[in-house]
């Protein structure tokens, strides 16, 4: 059965204690709230993940991490691997952002020993994809997206499919206030579960969560979230305060 799922990426920001008093409202508001139609997930930094896992009820509230390394363990200076994340209790991660493909040049090789190391580990993977400004407009977004799933994901058996969330991102619409439309997304989603078809049948693609990202907030939510392929959001700037984040939860 196809999940609905909203997910806050918090990126580079709150402190220790900001960030758990936000996860402590976002968890009393869940607790609160009857009937909610999808699954809340918390992106949070490596730093936050021990204290904000003891502030929330994991049954209720999942906890991600927004990165991990790309080698299990060793000496690499300043990597936080898939094991030490799910060591945490945190269940999910993101991979893909493509803050992190952008600024960090995360490959999809790179991204592909991360999602393997992330599922040999039992984390459930949120994975980024999606085109910039200048793909959209040359036409080519379409192109450049099969080329992210099929690189880092499409190796996948359909067991380990399971475990893995998609979220559309398009780059443009990352930050900027600027949202795709509901049909521009609509688009997108629905080509990506005909790609999720084609490699793993109609009924994996079907149970297949699809969020979309890019400056969604409570206004525009419940737009995004009534077309059919669009199971919900991975929610950047309006995650960081409760009640924006909430009105995003319920917009289903
Ligand atoms: C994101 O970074 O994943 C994101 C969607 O950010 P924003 O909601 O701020 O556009």
């Amino acid at each position: 059965m196809r999940k609905n799922i909203v997910a806050g990426n918090w990126k580079m920001n709150t402190t220790v204690p900001e960030g758990v008093q936000l996860a402590k409202e976002v968890n009393a508001a869940v607790n609160a709230a009857s009937g909610l139609k999808c699954d809340v997930v918390l992106g949070v930094p490596f730093t936050h993940l021990t204290a904000v896992k003891q502030v929330i009820d994991i049954n209720k509230v999942g906890l991600a991490a927004e990165n991990c390394a790309d080698h299990s363990s060793g000496a690499y200076t300043g990597e936080v691997s898939a094991a030490m994340v799910a060591s945490t209790g945190a269940n999910y991660v993101i991979l893909g952002h493509s803050e992190r493909r952008g600024y960090y040049n995360e490959t999809p090789q790179i991204l592909k020993e991360k999602v393997d190391l992330a599922l040999e580990n039992g984390l459930k993977i949120i994975f980024c994809c999606g085109e910039s400004l200048e793909e959209r407009e040359n036409g080519s977004f379409k192109a450049v997206i099969e080329k992210e799933l099929r690189e880092s994901l499409f190796h996948l058996t359909p067991e380990q499919w399971a475990s893995i969330t998609i979220a559309y991102e398009p780059i443009w619409a990352i930050g900027t206030g600027k949202t795709a439309t509901s049909d521009q997304a609509q688009e997108v989603h629905a080509f990506i579960r005909s790609l999720v078809a084609g490699q793993y049948g109609d009924r994996l693609a079907d149970d297949t969560t699809i969020l979309y990202g890019g400056s969604c907030k409570p206004a525009n939510a419940p737009e995004l979230f009534a077309k059919p392929d669009i199971d919900g959001g991975l929610i950047g700037g309006a995650a960081l305060k409760a009640d924006s984040f909430m009105g995003i939860v319920t917009a289903f």
